[in-house]
């Protein structure tokens, strides 16, 4: 940790009073539920389901709560999200927030994570979803935060949130997000956790989804912008290259254009390869290459 940190009495203490063994069984009690899927809501039982999982989270709070004089709240911020293409019918969400009453008005501060999971289809409410690492270690860490900083006073106010409908489309934060907006509440800062405490190593699987997250979110800028900007991909690279190595004679910035373009081409060609091996795609004869 930094030493400027480690020089604050309260952070030492706060740091010393983290128990993994704590961590870990926060962790085991929620993959105990057998699935945290979002249509889960409905078949939830005290001790199954997305719902069973978010009353203990609300009971963890509440004894969190229990040892702050008074100044943590704990709320869950339901609605009824409206079916979508991607889902079957309308289905309920409801985010566990618990406030950590600041000192002085004018700050807030975000600890978050969410806590509903998905195992492949995320409409599916009967079949196994655990979620070890995506994400019930997050939520046992955004718990823990809770539990040490709840007895002391800060200046600002923080909210522990541990998030529904992430695997959705970021449903409950964004829900939550509207609120404080509307609200005007002085949001600063937010830290959120998610896949923590994954090893480094195994598949890479959380690697290829982080990459594809990224991935997702870049086109999906891109295809927004070429629309309303009229720019392309090479207009990006441009961009690209000025943003993060500063001012560069024009032949340069054409040769990681090229470069860029150079890689876009050639990965296109491999996918449409593969398309077209698997039958996702038609192959029309008499059309460009
Ligand atoms: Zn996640």
């Amino acid at each position: 940790m930094d030493a400027k940190l480690l020089a604050i009495p309260l952070i030492v203490s706060m740091v010393a009073g983290v128990s993994t063994d704590r961590v870990r069984s926060t962790d085991t009690a929620l993959v105990g539920f057998g699935t945290r899927n979002d249509f889960s809501e409905t078949s939830s039982t005290a001790t199954t389901g997305i719902f069973g999982a978010r009353d203990w989270i609300v009971k963890q709070f509440d004894a969190i709560a229990a040892t702050s004089g008074g100044r943590m709240t704990v709320r869950t911020d339901d609605y009824l999200q409206p079916k979508t293409a991607r889902t079957p019918r309308d289905v309920t969400e409801s985010s566990v927030v618990a406030t950590l009453a600041g000192d002085e008005p004018g700050r807030t501060y975000i600890m978050s994570s969410h806590y509903d999971d998905c195992h492949g289809d995320c409409t599916d409410g009967t079949g196994v979803a655990p979620g070890a690492d995506d994400n019930a270690s997050g939520v046992a860490a955004v718990l823990e935060a809770a539990r040490v900083m709840a007895p002391h006073h800060f200046k600002g106010t923080i909210l522990f949130v541990c998030f529904d409908g992430e695997e959705l489309g970021l449903w409950g934060s964004a829900h939550l997000a509207d609120e404080l907006k509307a609200k005007g509440e002085p949001v600063l800062a937010m830290l959120n956790n998610d896949v923590i405490g994954n090893s480094a190593g195994g598949s890479g699987v959380h690697v290829f989804l982080v990459l594809w997250k990224a991935a997702s979110a870049v086109q999906a800028y891109a295809e927004k912008s070429i629309s309303a900007l009229e720019m392309c991909g090479s207009d990006f690279a441009v961009l690209e290259a000025l943003l993060h190595k500063g001012a560069l004679p024009v032949n340069e910035i054409g040769r990681k254009v090229l470069l860029t373009s150079g890689s876009i081409t050639w990965q296109l060609t491999a996918w449409r390869a593969r398309a077209w091996s698997s039958g996702a795609l038609t192959r029309l004869t008499g059309g460009p290459e």
